[in-house]
């Protein structure tokens, strides 16, 4: 019942035009289900293997969200089914998603993932790069994969000045970059700890686990 009470405090506070991914990792198919029961429809996840299983055992109208890092070996398993890839971070990957979705015929939206944090764990273009490849002749070759936004993750920290300025960054190049783009529709950032800041920057899309599932451990 707690999930269900978690999502429905989320979706109160957040603005309807914000999509809410609930990000499942580790949890169970029950508890899954029991946010899919309080309405919830869309899911992220970050393990290829663990989407897959999350997939075959759960009812088909739910919105898969891949959010980690992809290997490029491993984008055939989730493509038939994936809704949206977050995480693009580099060419190599991009053009294997459009190679798998071509022989399956699908176009698959993605996301490129840009690096805003001050850490150097996390995966993604610098602004310049993601300019350069959306701007890219390889790109815009590519039939069966399209760019529609970009996703970033804010560093790791509680000091509320730096994920604003972090997010800002990541706001005014997305509002640069689609001004003559149409695809270019979504913003993905935010997560339990910082997604109020990331909607007064202009998020429209979140990705919550912890509190709607609770603590991973
Ligand atoms: C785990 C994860 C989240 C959710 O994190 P919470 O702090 O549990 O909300 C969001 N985005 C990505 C990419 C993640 O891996």
């Amino acid at each position: 019942m707690e999930i269900r009470e978690n999502i429905e405090k989320l979706r109160k506070q957040i603005p309807e035009y914000v999509t809410l991914v609930a990000v499942s990792k580790t949890k169970s198919v029950e508890s899954i289900l029991e946010a899919y029961n309080a309405g919830q429809r869309v899911f992220g996840e970050n393990k290829v293997q663990e989407l897959v299983t999350k997939y075959e055992s759960l009812p088909k109208d739910i919105k898969w969200h891949m959010i980690g890092h992809l290997q490029t070996n491993k984008v055939k398993y989730i493509a038939p089914f994936v809704d949206l890839i977050h995480s693009i971070d580099s060419i190599k990957l991009l053009k294997e998603v459009n190679r798998v979705s071509t022989y399956i015929n699908r176009v698959l939206n993605c996301l490129i993932q840009i690096y805003i944090a001050k850490e150097d764990t996390k995966f993604g273009f610098t602004f310049d790069q993601a300019e350069q490849v959306l701007n890219s002749k390889e790109y815009k070759q590519l039939r069966n994969v399209r760019i529609v936004g970009v996703m970033g993750m804010a560093t790791n920290t509680e000091d509320a000045k730096v994920l604003k300025s972090e997010f800002q960054l990541l706001s005014q190049f997305f509002q640069k970059i689609s001004t003559n783009n149409s695809d270019l529709r979504i913003m993905s950032m935010g997560m339990s700890s910082d997604y109020r800041i990331a909607i007064e920057e202009g998020s429209t899309m979140i990705r919550v686990g912890s509190s709607i599932f609770g603590d991973r451990n």
